[in-house]
């Protein structure tokens, strides 16, 4: 497939190239002739020694978003809060990257229990050309539905159900505790649907790539796991909406469920949810490096 790409961009280049000089060259053919033969054996000679204008996609960069932290707690468990389990698993999952891959690099947005604004952990991510951001947190619902439990991975959308509002609406309410929000997001105002419309044209060229990412996680989560999965969905996450490059957040499970706060906070539990999403990032790789 290569080759052909190649032989595909050396005949177009040709092309565009002589029509270029055949148009300014109109008028004297012996002119357009003595300007052409060399441009064109020079083309022929830098695409055979080099094959240009190809990249050859790798995945090496990835950042990984620990939800919450210092004074944001995120969501409260029974006895545990988001910002630490978050933080963990993150951990865990850089970990598990570095060993099976060496020459990958992994950025934190935070690698300790400090507080880091939703822009900046998107800035980390653009500022770094990262190829990859996954943001991990913890879930919640109000007391009388303490039986739900499971996982859910999201991408960033304006288009969502009411109930995946509530989540993002959650999840971003945390700029309310950021110094100058009202500045800084330009009048966002995170309890608003509308708000998110514009928001998730940013993301709209990596959509694809981080619905296969967040497919795949889910998928591990259910077959090699054994967690519940609610499923890839999509909302208006503040996070994500800066980040340029295929980005997904994943709600690792319900610290209102008191049995999966349990399975939160166990070591052996965050080793397990860490290697469903790191077996998830290594399918996603291979298939997207094999791809071209
Ligand atoms: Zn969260």
């Amino acid at each position: 497939m290569n080759f052909l790409k190649h032989a595909f961009s050396f005949i177009e280049k040709i092309a565009i190239l002589h029509k270029v000089i055949s148009i300014t060259l109109k008028s004297s053919t012996n002119l357009r002739n003595i300007v052409l033969i060399p441009a064109l054996v020079l083309v022929i000679l830098c695409t055979s020694f080099k094959p240009t204008g190809i990249k050859v996609y790798k995945i090496d960069k990835i950042v990984i978003d620990a939800g919450h932290g210092g004074k944001d707690p995120g969501t409260q468990g029974g006895f545990s809060r988001e910002k630490d389990v978050s933080l963990k698993i993150a951990h865990e999952l850089g970990r598990i990257i570095k060993e099976n891959y060496k020459d990958i690099k992994v950025i934190y947005t935070r690698d300790t229990d400090k507080f880091v604004e939703l822009e900046n952990r998107a800035n980390i991510a653009n500022k770094n050309d990262a190829d990859l951001f996954i943001s991990i947190h913890c879930n919640a619902v109000p007391k009388n539905k303490e039986n739900i439990f499971g996982t859910e991975t999201y991408v960033m959308s304006a288009h969502a159900s009411e109930g995946n509002f509530e989540v993002a609406k959650r999840e971003n309410s945390v700029i309310l505790l950021e110094d100058n929000y009202k500045e800084r997001y330009e009048g966002f105002d995170p309890n608003s649907p509308e708000s998110l419309i514009l928001f998730s044209l940013y993301q709209n060229a990596y959509i694809e790539n981080s619905l296969k990412l967040a497919t795949k996680i889910e998928n591990q989560f259910v077959k090699r796991v054994g967690r519940n999965s609610h499923g890839v969905k999509q909302a208006g996450f503040w996070v994500l909406w800066r980040t340029a490059m295929p980005s997904v957040l994943i709600e690792v499970g319900f610290l209102s469920n008191p049995k999966e706060e349990r399975y939160l906070n166990d070591d052996l539990g965050q080793v397990y949810l860490s290697s469903g999403i790191f077996r998830a990032f290594k399918e996603y790789k291979s298939d997207l490096e094999s791809d071209q």
